[in-house]
């Protein structure tokens, strides 16, 4: 569904992207985890085709994405990245429905049932005449979300998607993505933090550091103590998560 061939990518002569390959199933959910400037956003910018590589290639469904016509490219692929929640002067049902836009010459698509549903989803139906701009952190968030949603697209980019959410709204939204990659074949690459929160809802983990991907594979592969104290600089304990049966990450404290 997505593939990385060897994609190398800098600003301003500083390459961050070093030559990383990688390969992305459909109707899968794939966690980008990593520190702070270790490339995650700008994978995604590559991704969605907000940015081209300096060497290596991109392919979405098989096909090169520099092929792609913008609109096309918005059918197949959606992208929710990080600041996108001030300037918006539309009401939540407004910005929801300009997730619409790539589609709007499909006639037969029942455009305002696609947008309900995709604030249902979402949980923001009860925001729809809301100005985007009164919202919370987290309940914008959410309507950035149900915008995605009613793009319909066949691949879904987040970065820190569940910044700004409660615990409640963490959950139900990772719940979520995961009956989408169920239901409707969605594949979804999302950037997160919470090193618990990709361990339980991804199928697969890479790990970025310094433009490099260190490791890649299921959680359990992917996710020990070494590698989280290679990648994040923090000794941590792993134990097996009595409810999931995966591994749980216990970051240990330096002074204590
Ligand atoms: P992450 O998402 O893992 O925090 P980023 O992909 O945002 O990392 O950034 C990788 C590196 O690229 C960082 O060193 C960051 O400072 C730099 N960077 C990101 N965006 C820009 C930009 N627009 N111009 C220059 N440097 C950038």
């Amino acid at each position: 569904m997505v593939f990385l061939n060897n994609v190398s990518a800098s600003y301003d002569n500083r390459q961050v992207i070093r030559g990383i390959s990688m390969r992305v199933n459909k109707g899968s959910m794939v966690g980008v985890v990593g520190k702070n400037g270790s490339g995650k956003t700008t994978l995604l910018r590559l991704i969605s085709g907000i940015m081209n590589p300096d060497s290596g290639e991109v392919f979405i469904t098989g096909k090169p994405l520099k092929t792609y016509a913008r609109m096309e490219l918005a059918r197949v692929v959606a992208c929710l990245v990080q600041n996108q929640d001030s300037g918006v002067p539309f009401s939540v049902e407004e910005l929801v429905k300009l997730g619409r836009w790539p589609h709007r010459g499909n006639s037969n698509a029942d455009h305002r049932a696609i947008v309900n549903e995709a604030m249902v989803r979402a949980d923001v139906l009860q925001f729809a005449t809301r100005p985007f701009e009164t919202l919370s952190g987290g309940e914008k968030q959410r309507a950035l979300i149900a915008s995605c949603l009613a793009q319909e697209p066949r691949i879904l980019l987040l970065d820190e998607p569940t910044n700004h959410m409660d615990l409640c709204h963490q959950l139900s939204f990772m719940h979520l993505l995961k009956q989408l990659v169920a239901k409707i074949n969605l594949t979804v690459v999302v950037i997160l933090h919470d090193l618990n929160m990709a361990i339980e809802y991804c199928d697969e983990i890479h790990m970025l550091m310094n433009g490099r991907i260190l490791r890649s594979g299921t959680p359990a592969e992917v996710i020990t103590s070494e590698s989280v104290s290679a990648c994040f600089d923090t000794a941590s304990t792993i134990i097996r998560n009595p409810c999931s049966g995966l591994p749980l990450v216990i970051p240990m404290h330096p002074e204590k």
